[in-house]
């Protein structure tokens, strides 16, 4: 497996990508997708320069934690999380990168707060408005970001987003600039406040360019660093599902 050839050439389109939109390249972090791989490829990703994984189901984290697959590398989760189980997830990870709806992020702080820690996350947004995902609307984020900061045990770090899958090259630009506009809306409205709110999850293998030009500073890429994922997993989109 080429993975270190992969991961150059991706870091390579990312510090292009960067330079072209006028941003340092070491403002983006990389995070490796890694559902469906196994201990041992997530092992050669890390030794090979891999700094973050981003893990999409639950059972597969544990199973990969049990392993002690990700040692040396931060975890997010960016997956679709139920509320029961929360429990196996945080105070597990060093970021929940998709809390989107209330009822998450209260379980998440009850959760954080028996275990007497306060859990980094980031509010997912349903951008792109479809029924299929999960994600609050930009019109209900302002009282999720007012419920964080009320919140003592999560620490509001930022926002991600899934957009549609586009149908054409450049399709989710205007989606990425909403999702900017509405990451610098808090940061403003937080103040002093916000100023932990450093973080903006967009961008996976078919558009991460577009979303570092729009102002991503996580970009989430799976196919592009291990190869296409076999068609059981892929379902020809990422849902909440996955
Ligand atoms: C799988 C996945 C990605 C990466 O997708 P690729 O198209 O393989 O790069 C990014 N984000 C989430 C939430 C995912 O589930």
């Amino acid at each position: 497996m080429p993975i270190k050839e992969n991961i150059a050439a991706v870091r390579a389109r990312i510090d292009a990508a960067a330079r072209r939109a006028g941003r340092e390249p070491a403002e983006i972090t990389l995070v490796a997708a890694t559902k469906v791989q196994t201990s041992q490829t997530i092992r050669q990703a890390i030794a090979a320069g891999i700094t973050v994984c981003g893990e999409n189901r639950v059972q597969e984290m544990c199973a990969h934690l049990e392993d002690n697959a990700y040692a040396g590398a931060s975890l997010h989760f960016i997956g679709h999380l139920q509320t029961n189980k929360v429990r196996q997830v945080v105070g597990r990870v060093d970021l929940l990168e998709s809390v989107g709806s209330l009822k998450l992020l209260e379980a998440v702080e009850r959760q954080a707060a028996k275990l007497e820690l306060v859990q980094d996350l980031l509010l997912e947004v349903n951008i792109g408005g479809e029924l299929s995902k999960s994600g609050v609307s930009a019109q209900q984020l302002p009282a999720l970001v007012e419920q964080c900061m009320r919140f003592e045990h999560v620490r509001l770090r930022g926002l991600m987003a899934i957009p549609p899958v586009s149908a054409t090259p450049r399709g989710n630009r205007e989606f990425f600039a909403k999702m900017y506009q509405l990451y610098v809306d808090i940061r403003t409205a937080l103040g002093d406040n916000g100023r932990g709110v450093d973080c903006l999850s967009m961008g996976m293998s078919g558009d991460f360019e577009d979303a570092i030009q729009e102002g991503a500073t996580l970009v989430r890429v799976g196919t592009a660093l291990f190869g296409p994922r076999p068609p059981l997993h892929t379902g020809g989109t990422v849902d909440k599902h996955q």
